[in-house]
């Protein structure tokens, strides 16, 4: 889950990283009312989970209360890249001398952790590692002993600093602190920044947590944010569904997360042929699929409006075919008029046989069978793009 700048911000601050007054506001007056309890100049920055803010329009800053309120006014509502803007955090504002970058982050392809930092930050980092990679110090990180004093101090010094190495390796050990306390995969820093003082203060933080720990970290379910959730995921998520909603046309559900997965990319190969439609999510119903969790995959999915045409991959190992075939047809009893788009059903393994039986006695109109993978795929793109 990845969180919101004010919530890594209040983070940081509970662990100690030095960090500035930072208030959220939901509507202009609330910013205003923040920016008069943090006096002076404040910038008003908007909460959105996606980077270039400052580019899009959605950082500004505001040397008065009623400015402040003038700029949240504006930034409440705009769309950065998609995202709908709801929040604002009203930030004391800093006088910069200089702007750094640093993160830890989980690597995945090098099964480690991975530090990162550089004294040209403020800029966007993917940009500088492929242009001046050289200007972007990559440090391993032993997960067992993580960014100690040691360490940190060989962070800043491959990064390029002379100075200010006390400060900057205290802020990077408490920053492991949040990673490793908060079970992050990501704690990004950009930009950290030196003041006119010389203080090393966090100044924009983009932090992710590992949902896999929510067991030991329930202070992270008051993280969850509503009211962004796509809905249609909401939804999924009460009903104890694997959903993940993509960006395309065909609906899939499938039982276990790899067969789901190839079928995604069968559909979006299929697709090339049927002018361009891809998949519309993944959905994995799991082993047990029982006629309600089918029906509730298919209510899901159905909901979607950019759905056109559904593609169940079944491969039937404990739950046999038949029993999925009957779930099936059940589904689409319990659905009755929702389920409104043709589905094309593809089963094999355990008692297929039995399960064809079942669909074809059921006759559904809207149910197309398919004997592969590849030509249930095919034929789910064809009816996606009519
Ligand atoms: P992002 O564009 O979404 O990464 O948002 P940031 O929080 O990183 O802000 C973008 C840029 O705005 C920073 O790199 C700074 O140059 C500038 N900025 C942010 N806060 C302040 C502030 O308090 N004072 C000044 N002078 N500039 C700021
Ligand atoms: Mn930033």
């Amino acid at each position: 889950m990845d969180l919101y700048e004010y919530q890594a911000r209040d983070l940081f601050e509970a662990h100690g990283v030095p960090v500035l007054a930072g208030i959220v506001a939901q509507t202009p007056e609330e910013a205003k009312a923040a920016a008069e309890k943090i006096g002076g100049t404040v910038v008003v920055k908007a909460q959105v989970k996606v980077g270039g803010r400052g580019k899009a329009g959605g950082v500004k800053l505001a040397k008065s209360a009623d400015e402040a309120y003038e700029h949240a006014q504006a930034i409440l509502g705009m769309d950065i890249k998609g995202h709908t803007v709801h929040r604002v955090m009203i930030a004391q504002g800093a006088d910069i001398a200089e702007e750094y970058y640093f993160s830890i982050l989980l690597d995945r392809a090098q099964r480690n952790y991975l530090a990162m930092c550089s004294k040209e930050g403020g800029v966007e980092i993917e940009q500088l590692a492929e242009e001046r990679p050289e200007a972007l110090a990559r440090v391993a990180v032993d997960p067992n002993t993580g960014v100690d004093a040691e360490k940190a101090r060989e962070i800043a010094e491959k990064a390029g600093f002379t100075e200010d190495l006390d400060q900057l390796v205290e802020v990077f050990q408490t920053l492991w602190t949040v990673f490793q306390k908060e079970d992050a995969t990501l704690v990004e820093v950009n930009p950290l920044v030196k003041t006119g003082e010389g203080k090393i203060i966090a100044l924009d933080g983009k932090v992710t947590v590992d949902e896999n720990a929510a067991y030991r970290q329930p202070g992270h379910a008051d993280l969850v944010d509503e009211q962004t959730e796509d809905p249609l995921e909401a939804k999924a998520k009460e009903n104890d569904l694997n959903y993940v909603k993509l960006d395309g046309q065909v609906g899939v559900i499938g039982n276990g997360a790899g067969l789901v997965m190839s079928t995604l990319d069968v559909v979006a190969y299929a697709g090339e042929a049927h002018n361009g439609v891809k998949p519309a999510n993944f959905l994995d119903i799991g082993g047990g699929a029982s006629a309600e969790v089918m029906a509730n995959g298919l209510d899901v999915i159905l909901g979607d409006d950019q759905v056109k045409s559904v593609f169940v991959n079944v491969f039937g190992g404990i739950t046999s075919c038949d029993a999925v075939a009957n779930g099936i047809v059940k589904a689409l009893e319990i659905l009755g008029d929702t389920a409104s788009k043709p589905l094309v059903v593809r089963l094999d393994g355990n008692n297929v046989e039995e399960g064809r039986r079942i669909l074809d006695e059921a006759n559904h109109p809207l149910v197309t069978i398919a004997d592969t993978m590849d030509e249930g795929a095919d034929k789910a793109a064809e009816l996606a793009n009519k």
